[in-house]
C-alpha cells in the first residue's frame, strides 16, 4: 500500500493547483484522476484560449448560499498572484473585454505550467484511476483503487461539478460529502444557453447567428449586459450565459434588445427629418436587419412609415424591442453548461482551509463546492484562490 501526506482527487483546475503548492511546501502528494490527461476542462475553456482569471474578481461576482465563503480564499490568492505565476511561466496574455484574460497563444500553456509547478513540487500523478472506495479511521484516509489501495492523512476532493459529463464530471464529490455527513445543496446547471418553447423557436430559428448588444434582466432584478446570441436551439451568448445563473424554472427574462438608444427619442427625430421612411428601415439603422425582418415578419414591428405609426404603435413596439418578456422553456442542461451551481454547503466548511469543520483531514477545494462565479474568468480564479488556501493548511503552514 502506498503512503502520502495527501491524496488529491481530481487533476483538474484545482486538484492541479493544489498538489503544486503543497507539494512545493514539503507535503508528499498523489494527485488522482479518472481521465487520461490532466485539466481537460482548462485546455477546452475560453474556446482553446483558457480565460484564466479576470482583473475585477470581486465577491460579488459569486452566488453562494453563503455569500462571504469566498472572500477570505480570494483575498488571500488574488488574480495578481495568479497573473504573477503566469508571467513567471513567460505565458503571454491579453485582455479581451470586461477584465477577462486569456493566453495569446493556448490554454495548453496554462495546464502546462501546472504540471510544471506538480513537477517542482514532486507530486506523484496517476492517471486513469477510478477510486472504489475511501474509508476514515485514526491513521487518515484508505483510498482503494482499481488494483491498489493507498493511504494518506489528508485527502482532497477536487472533482469539480457535473457539467460536461463527456469531460470525466461525475458526482464523486457529492457521494463522498454524503459519505461523511456533509450537507450538499441541490445542483443546477448554470453559464448555460436557454431553450424555448416550439412556438417561439420556430419563430426565431431564421435568426440563428444573430448577435446583438442587450441587457438581459431575471425576474429577481440582476442584469448584465452583454451580447445575446440566437440560436437554432434558443438564446446564448454571454449575457444569457450570465443570466442563466440566475434563472429559475418557469420565470420570465425581460431583454432590452437597444440597451443604449432612448428608442421614443429616436424615433421622434427620425420622423421629423424623414417622414415617409419606412419603419423597417429606421429601425435597420440601429438592429440587425435580420432581426428586423423577423419581427415584422410576426407582426412586432407594424409594415407602416414613420409617420403612419401612431403612439399607441409606437409604444407597444417601444416595449417590444426594450422590454420583451421571454419565458424559457429550459436551459440545455449539463451537456453544455459550463459550470455546476449548489453542491458541497459551504457551511459544512472552513472558508480558511477549506477543510471540512467535523471531519479532520476532509477538504474540498474548487466547483464542487456551492461556489459558483459569473462568466469570464471568475470561476478558474476560485479554483485557485481555494486550492490555495487548502495547499496552505495542508503544508501546515
Ligand atoms: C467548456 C468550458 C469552458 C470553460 N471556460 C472557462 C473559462 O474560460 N474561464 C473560467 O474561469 N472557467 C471556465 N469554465 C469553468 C471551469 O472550467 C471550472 O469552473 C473549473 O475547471 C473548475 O475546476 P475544478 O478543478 O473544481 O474542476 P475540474 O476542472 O472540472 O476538474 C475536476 C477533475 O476531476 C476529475 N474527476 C471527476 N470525477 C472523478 C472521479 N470519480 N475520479 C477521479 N477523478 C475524477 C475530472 O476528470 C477532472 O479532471 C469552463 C467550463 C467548461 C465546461
Amino acid at each position: 500500500m502506498g503512503k502520502f501526506d495527501t491524496v488529491i482527487i481530481g487533476a483538474g483546475a484545482a486538484g492541479m493547483f493544489c498538489a503544486a503548492m503543497a507539494g512545493q511546501a514539503g507535503s508528499r502528494v498523489l494527485l488522482i484522476d479518472n481521465g487520461k490527461k490532466p485539466g481537460r476542462k482548462i485546455l477546452m475553456s475560453g474556446g482553446g484560449r483558457c480565460n484564466f482569471t479576470n482583473l475585477y474578481i470581486e465577491p460579488a461576482a459569486y452566488l453562494s448560499q453563503n455569500p462571504h465563503f469566498c472572500k477570505s480564499a480570494l483575498a488571500r490568492y488574488t488574480q495578481w498572484d495568479f497573473i504573477d505565476m503566469v508571467g513567471k511561466h513567460g505565458i503571454a496574455w491579453h485582455e479581451k473585454t470586461l477584465g477577462q484574460l486569456f493566453c495569446d497563444e493556448s490554454a495548453q500553456q496554462i495546464v502546462d505550467m501546472l504540471v510544471a509547478e506538480c513537477e517542482k513540487g514532486q507530486v506523484t500523478t496517476r492517471l486513469r484511476s477510478e477510486v472504489l472506495s475511501i474509508e476514515r479511521d485514526e491513521n487518515g484516509y484508505t483510498i482503494q483503487l482499481n488494483g491498489d489501495s493507498v493511504q494518506a492523512a489528508k485527502l482532497v476532493i477536487a472533482t469539480g461539478g457535473l457539467s460536461m459529463p463527456g469531460l470525466g464530471a461525475t458526482p464523486f464529490g457529492y457521494k463522498i460529502a454524503e459519505q461523511f455527513g456533509l450537507k450538499v445543496l441541490p445542483t443546477r446547471a448554470g453559464l448555460v444557453p436557454f431553450t424555448l418553447h416550439k412556438p417561439l423557436l420556430e419563430q426565431l430559428q431564421v435568426l440563428s447567428g444573430v448577435s446583438v448588444p442587450s441587457v438581459i434582466t431575471a425576474e429577481n432584478g440582476v442584469s448584465f449586459r452583454e451580447n445575446l446570441l440566437f440560436t437554432h436551439r434558443g438564446l446564448s451568448g454571454p449575457a444569457v450565459l450570465q443570466l442563466s445563473s440566475y434563472w429559475q424554472p418557469g420565470e420570465y427574462v425581460s431583454v432590452n434588445l437597444l440597451p443604449d438608444t432612448d428608442l421614443d427619442e429616436f424615433l421622434n427625430e427620425q420622423r421629423d427629418a424623414h417622414p415617409n421612411q419606412s419603419l423597417k428601415n429606421t429601425l435597420g439603422m440601429v438592429l440587425p436587419k435580420r432581426l428586423v425582418e423577423c419581427l415584422q415578419l410576426l407582426g412586432q414591428i407594424p409594415d407602416v412609415t414613420l409617420k403612419q405609426l401612431n403612439s399607441r404603435q409606437q409604444s407597444e413596439l417601444i416595449e417590444t424591442l426594450q422590454a420583451w418578456q421571454v419565458q424559457p422553456n429550459g436551459t440545455e442542461g449539463y451537456r453544455t453548461a459550463e459550470v455546476t451551481l449548489g453542491g458541497v454547503d459551504t457551511n459544512e466548511l472552513s472558508s480558511r482551509t477549506m477543510e471540512a469543520r467535523n471531519v479532520p483531514g476532509l477538504y474540498f477545494i474548487g466547483e464542487v463546492m456551492d461556489v459558483t462565479g459569473w462568466l469570464g474568468g471568475y470561476n478558474f480564479q476560485w479554483a485557485w484562490s481555494s486550492a490555495w488556501a487548502c495547499a496552505q493548511d495542508l503544508a501546515g503552514e
